[in-house]
C-alpha cells in the first residue's frame, strides 16, 4: 500500500487524480491522508468525487472514504476495461480533470474507448477545452495512441452544462523528445463569450490587443455562442509552434474585470514566447504522468511550478522513476528521467 500524505508540495486535487490514474496502470493499491491539505476547504470535492469515481469505473477498482468533505481515501485497483463510459461531473466540476484522470488508463489498454464527460468546459484552475485539444493531445498522440476531442457544448462555472466527446485508440506510449518548439506559425486572440454584453469580450480584446502589440490585426476576434450556453466568458490565447500549440486562458469570474483578465493572460503568453521553453507552466506539469508512463523521453519548460514537483513526486511513489528538472543556460529547465 502505497502512503501518500496529501499535504505535501501542492497540496491539492491533482495529487489525488495523478495517484488513481498511476494507481490504474501500475496495479498498486494506496492510501491518501490530508486529501488536499492545502486548500482552503481541504478534503474531496465534488469534482474529486467524481474523477475517482469515473478511475473506479473504468477500472475495476474500489476506492474506500469516496465522500464529499473526506479528507483519507484507500483506493484498490482492478483490471482497467476499455469501453463507452459518461461521467457527468456534478454542477460545473472540470470534465478536463475527469480527463486528466481517465486517459493514460484507457490508453494503455488493448481496445478503443469513447468517453462523454458533461459538466464544465471552460472552468478556472483546470485545462480547459481548447488547452486539452490542441496543447496537451497532439503530443500524446506524437506518443503513438489517437485521440480525438470534440467539443458539443461550452459549459461555464457555475451553470455547467458543457459536452465533450473523446475516442481513444490505444496504443504502447513511446519516449518523445519536446526539446525545440520550432518555428512560429500563427497566433490568436478569440475573446469566448455566452450570455454577456458584448463590451465585456470587447474590452478583452482591446486590452489583450494592447499587451500583444506585435501580434498582426487579424489574430484578435470575437466570438459569441448562443446565450444559453452562459453566462461565460474566456479569452483564448493561442501561440501555434512547429512542435507545439501553447493555449493561455483568461477566465471570466465575477467581481475580476475585462481588462484584468486580459492583462494577466497576455503578459502570460508574452512571457511563454519570449522564452524558448517548449511546455508552458501547466502542460508540464501535465505531461510528467505520460512521459513516465512511457518510461523516458524529455521536454523543456519554463521554471517547474509546485504542480510539476509535486506530480514528479507522486510518479515516484508509484514508478520509482526520479524525474529531474535540469536548469539549461538559456533560462528553461530541461525535464528527463
Ligand atoms: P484544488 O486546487 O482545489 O485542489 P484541483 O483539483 O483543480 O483542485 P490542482 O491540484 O490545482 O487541483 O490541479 C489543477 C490542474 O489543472 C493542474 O494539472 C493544472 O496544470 C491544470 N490547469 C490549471 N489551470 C490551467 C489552465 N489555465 N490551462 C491548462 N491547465 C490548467
Amino acid at each position: 500500500m502505497i502512503e501518500i500524505d496529501g499535504s505535501e508540495g501542492e497540496g491539492g486535487g491533482q495529487v489525488v487524480r495523478n495517484a488513481c490514474a498511476l494507481s490504474l496502470v501500475t496495479g498498486q493499491p494506496f492510501r491518501i491522508t490530508n486529501v488536499r491539505g492545502k486548500r482552503s476547504k481541504p478534503g474531496l470535492m465534488r469534482q474529486h468525487v467524481t474523477a475517482i469515481e469515473a478511475a473506479c469505473r473504468l477500472g475495476g477498482a474500489h476506492c474506500e472514504g469516496l465522500t464529499v468533505g473526506s479528507s483519507e481515501i484507500t483506493f484498490e485497483p482492478g483490471r482497467v476495461q476499455p469501453g463507452e463510459y459518461h461521467f457527468a461531473v456534478g454542477t460545473a466540476g472540470s470534465t478536463g480533470l475527469v480527463f486528466q484522470t481517465v486517459l493514460m488508463p484507457l490508453v494503455l489498454t488493448d481496445a478503443p474507448s469513447r468517453l462523454v464527460l458533461e459538466g464544465g468546459t471552460h472552468n478556472m484552475l483546470a485545462p480547459p477545452f481548447d488547452f486539452i485539444a490542441k496543447n496537451f493531445v497532439p503530443i500524446i498522440e506524437r506518443m503513438g495512441p489517437r485521440i480525438s476531442v470534440r467539443l458539443v457544448r461550452h459549459g461555464f462555472y457555475p451553470r455547467g452544462g458543457g459536452r465533450i466527446e473523446v475516442d481513444i485508440t490505444p496504443a504502447p506510449l513511446k519516449p518523445i523528445e519536446c526539446v525545440e518548439r520550432g518555428a512560429l506559425l500563427s497566433r490568436s486572440a478569440t475573446a469566448v463569450f455566452a450570455g454577456l454584453p458584448f463590451d465585456i469580450a470587447d474590452r478583452e480584446i482591446k486590452t489583450a490587443r494592447k499587451f500583444l502589440s506585435d501580434w498582426p490585426d487579424n489574430a484578435f476576434a470575437v466570438r459569441e455562442l448562443p446565450a444559453e450556453q452562459g453566462p461565460g466568458t474566456i479569452l483564448l490565447l493561442e501561440a501555434a509552434f512547429e512542435h507545439v500549440t501553447e493555449v493561455v486562458s483568461g477566465f471570466g469570474k465575477l467581481g475580476v474585470s475585462a481588462e484584468s483578465l486580459a492583462k494577466t493572460s497576455a503578459q502570460r503568453m508574452a512571457g511563454y514566447v519570449a522564452s524558448d521553453a517548449f511546455a508552458g507552466p501547466y502542460l508540464a506539469d501535465q505531461l510528467l504522468l505520460p512521459f513516465a508512463l512511457a518510461g523516458g523521453g524529455s521536454f523543456t519548460t519554463v521554471k517547474p511550478s509546485q504542480h510539476s514537483l509535486t506530480a514528479r513526486d507522486v510518479i515516484e511513489r508509484f514508478t520509482g522513476q526520479r524525474w529531474v528538472f535540469e536548469q539549461q543556460p538559456n533560462g528553461c529547465h530541461l525535464v528527463r528521467k
